[in-house]
């Protein structure tokens, strides 16, 4: 509760010293009037999903408070009035501008869930997933917000050194310091044990040598935790993985280049070189060794994001099917009503409702600490796998309209192509859900 307040009251104080500039301080205010006097009484009557009007609305769903839709309208107002306006823009670019990114910290939305006495916002994790969320409702994949705050900084918070901490934590809080993982190789991603590059030591520094690729946020970090062998010896690969923390301009670390991809077109990917490149004795994270259990130990949050960022993405390209097939006539009526098209409508909507229930329960359960690998695997795999579904049928309901780059159906569609590849293939999630299944218990 305490870690609520604070967020609520550094998101407010971040939005109200802004609305200083801007003239928003009495919105803020008023909206915080508002929510308090509702919480108590209303807070069992949260309208779920399926009972909403429309399925991005703010004030639903039981696993949020009145303190969650306050954060999500500063949310939701940021990506509207921050990032909608410029992702074409930075579409053709092939990133987002280092500015939005310290816009981003200044309003308290990178390192939310990241605890306060380490340099975070102090929030929990059901408040980072309200900015997963709304980005997908502007249905801007540009920013790498999320991989940046609650797969990056939780590892350099939980695994780091207190010096560590103090070095990164408040300059990536600020969006000062971008961060990426870089764990794929061209010969080796699903299958992490099989990493080529590796780390020796030489005195008490470490030579890292290797070669990473697809690896988001690549181009524009500034520091890159790198999966490495650091014993061949090892009674398996698994016992010999380390991390490093590696900073952009280090000698020998190259950046290649930026990947052009089918979507997330603003989104930077790129390909990350390590020619021998000299490390001091702290660039390790965590011990020597250890890595691969700390990425066991980290996926399942990683899976419950890409998982929660799919099903609101189905949320927001449901919405923009529905007002589409409402408005567009064909034999004289509109499309919304023709029988086929409703029911088409009914089932989707059914979905997405039913998707959403299994992923505030995850999300529930990852607030308290008990989510496990195969329950977030399945969540990754079936919410990734609608996401395509939903797209594929927005597009279709869109008609040719829905195969023009400038309708954000077609956008959706692209880049939910790659949800079911990234954070472990649903390939992957399936045979560790099947693991989890014949094991002996
Ligand atoms: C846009 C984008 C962003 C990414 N960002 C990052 C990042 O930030 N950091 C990072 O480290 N990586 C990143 N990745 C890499 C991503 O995690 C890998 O692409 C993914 O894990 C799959 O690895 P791979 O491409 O080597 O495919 P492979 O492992 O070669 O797999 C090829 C096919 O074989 C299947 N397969 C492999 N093993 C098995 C098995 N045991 N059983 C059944 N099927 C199997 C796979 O499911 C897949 O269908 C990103 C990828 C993309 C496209």
């Amino acid at each position: 509760m305490a870690a609520r307040i604070g967020l609520l009251g550094r998101s407010l104080q971040r939005l109200n010293s802004s609305a200083r500039l801007t003239s928003r301080a009495p919105a803020c205010a008023a909206l915080r009037c508002q929510h308090t006097q509702t919480s108590h009484n209303e807070e069992n009557l949260r309208p779920e999903t399926s009972q909403t009007r429309s399925l991005m609305d703010i004030g639903t769903r039981r696993v949020f408070t009145a303190d969650h839709d306050i954060f999500r309208e500063s949310v939701r107002r940021f990506f509207q009035q921050e990032v909608a306006p410029y992702h074409a823009e930075w579409e053709k670019a092939g990133q987002v501008s280092r500015e939005l990114w310290e816009k981003a910290g200044q309003q308290g939305l990178l390192g939310v869930a990241i605890p306060e006495e380490h340099g975070g916002v102090g929030g929990d994790i059901l408040s980072s997933a309200v900015v997963w969320e709304e980005q997908m409702y502007v249905n801007c994949t540009g920013p790498g917000f999320s991989l940046h705050s609650d797969i990056v900084m939780p590892y350099i918070s939980r695994y780091g050194s207190k010096s560590q901490i103090q070095k990164y934590i408040t300059q990536m809080a600020a969006g000062k310091c971008i961060g990426a993982i870089a764990m794929t190789e061209p010969g080796a991603g699903s299958d992490l044990q099989g990493v080529r590059t590796n780390a020796k030591k030489d005195g008490s520094d470490w030579i890292l040598k290797g070669s990473k690729v697809f690896i988001t946020n690549g181009w524009m970090t500034d520091v890159v935790i790198v999966v490495a062998n650091t014993n061949r010896e090892a009674r398996t690969p698994a016992h010999g993985i380390s991390l490093f923390l590696v900073d952009a301009g280090t000698k020998g670390f190259d950046k290649g280049k930026k990947l052009e991809k089918i979507g997330l077109k603003a989104q930077d990917t790129a390909e990350l070189h390590f020619d021998d490149v000299r490390l001091p004795a702290d660039a390790l994270l965590g011990e020597e060794n250890k890595g691969f259990y700390y990425l066991m130990a980290e996926l399942p949050q990683e899976r419950l994001l890409i998982a929660d960022m799919a099903i609101a993405s189905c949320e927001f390209m449901f919405e923009e099917t529905r007002n589409y097939v409402r408005q567009r006539k064909a034999f004289g009526k509109t499309v919304a009503h023709l029988q086929t098209v409703q029911h088409k409508l009914a089932e989707m909507k059914t979905q997405i409702c039913v998707g959403r229930t299994f992923l505030d329960s995850c999300l529930q359960l990852h607030t308290e600490k008990r989510l496990d690998s195969a329950t977030a695997s399945m969540a990754k795999y079936w919410a990734s796998d609608l996401q395509n579904s939903i797209a594929n049928q927005g597009v279709q309901l869109h008609g040719g309209w829905g195969y023009m780059w400038e309708y954000p159906i077609a956008k959706a569609y692209v880049d939910s192509r790659v949800q079911p590849i990234y954070g472990g293939t649903n390939e992957i999630m399936k045979e560790l859900i099947a693991r989890d299944i014949v094991k002996d218990k």
